[in-house]
Formats: C-alpha cells, sequence, structure tokens
C-alpha cells in the first residue's frame, strides 16, 4: 500500500506557491504532491491559510508566484516572473478532473437532490441526461440516499445535504477530490456520517485533499498530514509521526489544543 503510493503517479504538485490579498500576506511558499490514491489531510489554525490554499488548487483563488501541475499538466506556472494560466480545452480539462466539497454544503436550492447530481455533468460536460441518470443513482444509493432523489435541499438533515454534495462532486468523475471542512458547519452527531461517506471513498482509493479539524479521522485515514500556520508549511509526516511525535512547538502547541 505505502510503495504503491509512493510509486503512484503524480496527481499534484504544488510549488512554492505564494498568495497576497490586498491587505494580507496568506500564503508564503507551499509545496507539497499528492500522489494517486493519496490522501492528504491538512490541519492547522484558523485563519492559516488552508482554505485559500485549496482554493488556488482549482483556480477559485489565482496565485501570485510558484506552479500548480495537476496530473502532469500545469494550471498555472511562472514564466518571466509573471504566473500563466492554462487556457481554454487544456483549462477546463484540469478544473475538471477535481471536485470540490465545501464546508457550507452549496447545493442548488431550487433543485432536486438528483437534479443537482444531473446539472453539472449535463451543462459542464453536454452528457446526455440518460447516460448520466444511472450514474447520479448508483452515487445517491452509495451515499444512502437515494430515498431522497427527488426532495429539495432545504427537506434535508445537514448531514444529508454534505453526502448529496459529495455525491455531486463525483458524479462529474473527478480524479481528486478537494474538501474543505466538509463537516464544520454539522452538528456534532451529523459529523460521522460525512466522515464515514469520506472514509468509503478513502478506501476505494480515491486521491483525497482534506482540509479539517477532525483529528481522528486524519489519524485514521491520512496517508500524509501537513500541518499549516501563518501560511506556510510548519511540519508534515505520517499521522504517526505528525500526532504521535510532533517535532515542532507550533505542533505540539496546536494538537495539545485540540485535545
Ligand atoms: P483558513 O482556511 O486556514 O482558516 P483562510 O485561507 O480562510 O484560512 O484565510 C487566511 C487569511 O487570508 C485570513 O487572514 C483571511 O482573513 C485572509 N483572506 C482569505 N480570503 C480573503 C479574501 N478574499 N480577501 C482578503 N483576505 C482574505
Ligand atoms: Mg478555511
Amino acid at each position: 500500500m505505502e510503495n504503491t503510493i509512493s510509486n503512484g503517479e503524480l496527481m499534484l504538485e504544488v510549488k512554492n506557491i505564494h498568495k497576497k490579498f490586498a491587505d494580507a500576506d496568506v500564503l508564503h511558499g507551499i509545496s507539497f504532491t499528492v500522489r494517486r490514491g493519496e490522501v492528504l489531510v491538512i490541519i492547522g489554525p484558523s485563519g492559516s491559510g488552508k482554505s485559500t490554499m485549496l482554493r488556488c488548487l482549482n483556480r477559485l483563488e489565482e496565485i501570485d508566484k510558484g506552479s500548480v501541475q495537476v496530473r502532469g499538466e500545469y494550471l498555472a506556472k511562472e514564466v518571466d516572473g509573471s504566473t500563466v494560466y492554462a487556457e481554454g480545452d487544456e483549462l477546463r480539462h484540469i478544473l475538471g478532473s477535481m471536485g470540490m466539497v465545501f464546508q457550507q454544503f452549496n447545493l442548488f436550492p431550487h433543485m432536486t437532490v438528483l437534479e443537482n447530481l444531473l446539472e453539472a455533468p449535463m451543462q459542464v460536460k453536454k452528457m446526455k441526461r440518460e447516460e448520466i441518470l444511472p450514474v447520479a443513482e448508483e452515487l445517491l444509493r452509495k451515499v444512502g440516499l437515494y430515498d431522497k432523489k427527488d426532495s429539495y435541499p432545504a427537506r434535508l438533515s445537514g448531514g444529508q445535504q454534505q453526502r448529496v454534495a459529495i455525491a455531486r462532486a463525483l458524479a462529474m468523475n473527478p480524479a481528486i477530490m478537494l474538501f474543505d471542512e466538509p463537516t464544520s458547519a454539522l452538528d456534532p452527531e451529523l459529523t460521522g456520517e460525512v466522515l464515514k461517506t469520506m472514509r468509503e471513498l478513502a478506501a476505494e482509493h480515491m486521491t483525497m485533499v482534506v482540509v479539517t479539524h477532525e483529528m481522528a479521522f486524519a489519524r485514521e485515514v491520512a496517508n500524509r498530514v501537513i500541518f499549516m500556520a501563518d501560511g506556510n508549511i510548519v511540519e508534515q509526516g505520517t499521522p504517526e509521526e505528525l500526532f504521535g511525535a510532533p517535532k515542532e512547538e507550533r505542533t505540539k502547541a496546536f494538537l495539545n489544543n485540540m485535545l
């Protein structure tokens, strides 16, 4: 398992990314790689740049410096000191290979659960309804919500809505799934069902980058954990290394606070 991953296809290669907002320097040179089937978990205090970093991977934010490669293709690279982004079909291909799940589920409120899953494959990928329908139904079965397919999001619990959001992202058949604190907006009793869905995805060797405060989940599911603070990677390692024997004082202090 470890070996398959360390030799596996490079799914993401992030080199020295920097990001500034008008008044804030948020990412100070972040580099990491993710291989096929790997689950990378990112932890760190609020405001450390985790969401911004994740959003830089699929161009929800543009980077100021550095490069992002997705399965060998450049999403963004530095040319003569400025950032150049992939364009046209290449850009669509790269962005289409990533699915994202947010803290706020962001389902389309005026569409049923099933329509939520059909929308992007039909609009973005121009798939026919009868082509995507069986895929969508299978995904809803997988997340345990087939019986809710004709319900509107507002009728579902937060945990159910988030499972629909995961199924919706999967309907685009992504190669990489990005999760930004997918359980942080949920009541504690609802986080378990979402984590279970994510565990199942990991068990099927989905490549995942997960920002989370769920330390037990991180410890159990991650192949590698990155601890970020103030826009830097302070420390990274296997869950055993990072949780069992953290090296940096910042990491130790953060983990102590989480207990
Ligand atoms: P985290 O996800 O680790 O909590 P964020 O990436 O959300 O951290 O935020 C990192 C820093 O960047 C924070 O100081 C935040 O206020 C700032 N920030 C995030 N998005 C924006 C934005 N669109 N404009 C200005 N500042 C932002
Ligand atoms: Mg965040």
